[in-house]
């Protein structure tokens, strides 16, 4: 479509990919209805369609965005199913990314946004810095008592006990050896998932070795429009990935793995980082890619509701092989509504938009629960901390440990021994 950009803006590789998707939209709306705070907002603002027109505007025109166009590209969820549906290939995630940034840099937030970003910056991609404020979370649920604290008390309700780190395991004759990137929150609140997948692998002789030097993969930067933190942490990666000899690269949060397929895209036009990061991102090798099928029988024929992350379906690209992978180890694997739809969870997205967060998850949950599963299982720690609280919630890997003779996840509770 018609747009304004500059001849100088064109030339700069780091607006060009926005430019190019504003270029390619039509404006047709097919997005429309896949937009998960379109339908339920119903607001063409929060579709992606009207996303495009306030991107388009703000960063053709510069200057201060409007506290409008601010507060409706916050509402995007980056899932990215609009991208999957567009029938004219834009790319709206190097379009949003964009305009997360140019916000970051010329927006000035309210005080209260400001310190909520800052604190999930500064703290969520540090493990011992997350266990340290899980810790402290009981206090200031207590605090929070009396004095209200909105998005923050949101956060101290989420925030669940820290856990020790868990033993992986070793195959007895390697056959290959992946690095495992041990990631951040993950690694504080759910060690136990990385444990179950490296049982899982190690059946098939597939070692996971901690990359050493490895931290945060900066997604959670990356989202906040925070540029320069989410490269500093990719070039971190990239370098302990690059002095070590591995067959692959692998992390059990499908919302990293997806971000980090798409590294390249955090260097445009950096001759030197781009073409490592496409390197690193080559290497990147989901669970469901490593573990393609299992004929096993499980202890128990559970139904299983199988909720895809946003990242495994519109990055990842393993739309069906969760489900096949949990059919083929003797699960039934029971189907529900708008399963392509976003839970809400969208990384800092439900501490940063609580409101909008919770109704996706009751939706999403409604669906679920209508097809009656004896468990959830999805392969993102963000989905799993997002729709536990009810029916347990497992990551694929614990499930299928536990179909192949693995130890019984402890959120796994057997339909007999419910009330
Ligand atoms: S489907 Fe693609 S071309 Fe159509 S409005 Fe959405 S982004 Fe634009
Ligand atoms: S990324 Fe998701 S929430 Fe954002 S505009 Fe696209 S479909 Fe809507």
């Amino acid at each position: 479509m018609r747009n304004n950009f500059s001849p100088e803006q064109w030339a700069d590789p780091k607006i060009k990919p926005a430019a190019t998707a504003v270029r390619r939209c039509v404006h047709c709306g097919f997005c429309t209805a896949t937009c998960p705070t379109y339908v339920v907002l119903g607001d063409e603002r929060d579709g992606p369609r009207g996303r495009i027109q306030f991107m388009q505007k703000m960063l053709e025109e510069g200057g201060t965005p409007s506290d409008e166009a601010v507060h409706h590209i916050d509402r995007c969820l980056s899932c990215l199913n609009c991208r999957t549906t567009c029938p004219s290939s834009v790319d709206y995630a190097r379009l949003v990314d964009k305009s997360r940034a140019y916000i970051e840099e010329h927006y000035h937030r309210p005080l209260g946004d400001r310190f909520m970003r800052w604190l999930i910056a500064t703290v969520f991609p540090y493990p011992t810095r997350t266990k340290l404020a899980l810790l402290l979370a009981p206090l200031g649920r207590i605090a929070a008592f009396f004095i209200p604290m909105g998005r923050l008390e949101t956060m101290l309700k989420k925030a669940s006990p820290p856990r020790g780190p868990e033993r992986l395991a070793i195959p007895e004759r390697p056959l290959k050896r992946i690095a495992l990137l041990p990631g951040c929150v993950q690694k504080a609140v759910m060690p136990e998932i990385d444990a179950a997948a490296s049982r899982v692998l190690a059946r098939r002789g597939i070692e996971l070795v901690p990359l050493p030097g490895a931290g945060c993969c900066g997604a959670l930067s990356h989202h906040l429009g925070r540029e320069e933190e989410s490269r500093q942490f990719a070039k971190t990666l990239i370098t302990a990935w690059e002095d070590g000899r591995y067959d692959g690269i692998f992390i059990s949060a499908t919302g990293c793995g997806g971000y980090l397929k798409e590294l390249s895209h955090v260097f445009p036009g950096d001759p030197v980082w781009q073409p490592r990061a496409e390197k690193f991102a080559a290497a990147m090798v989901d669970f469901l890619e490593l573990v393609p099928t299992a004929s096993v029988t499980p202890p128990q024929a559970l139904r299983v509701a199988y909720h895809p992350p946003c990242s495994l379906q519109n990055m990842l690209k393993l739309n069906g092989r969760g489900e096949a992978l949990l059919a083929d180890a003797g699960f039934l694997v029971t189907p529900f509504g708008e399963s392509h739809i976003c839970c809400g969870s969208a990384g800092s997205y439900s501490i940063l938009q609580p409101e909008l967060s919770q109704r996706l998850r009751a939706r999403k949950l409604g669906h679920i629960e209508a097809a009656n599963p004896d468990v959830i299982v999805s392969g993102n720690i963000g989905c799993i901390q997002q729709l536990s609280g009810g029916v347990p919630v497992l990551h694929i890997a614990q499930l299928l440990d536990w179909a192949e003779g693995g130890p019984k996840p402890a959120a796994l509770v057997l339909p007999h021994a419910r009330h």
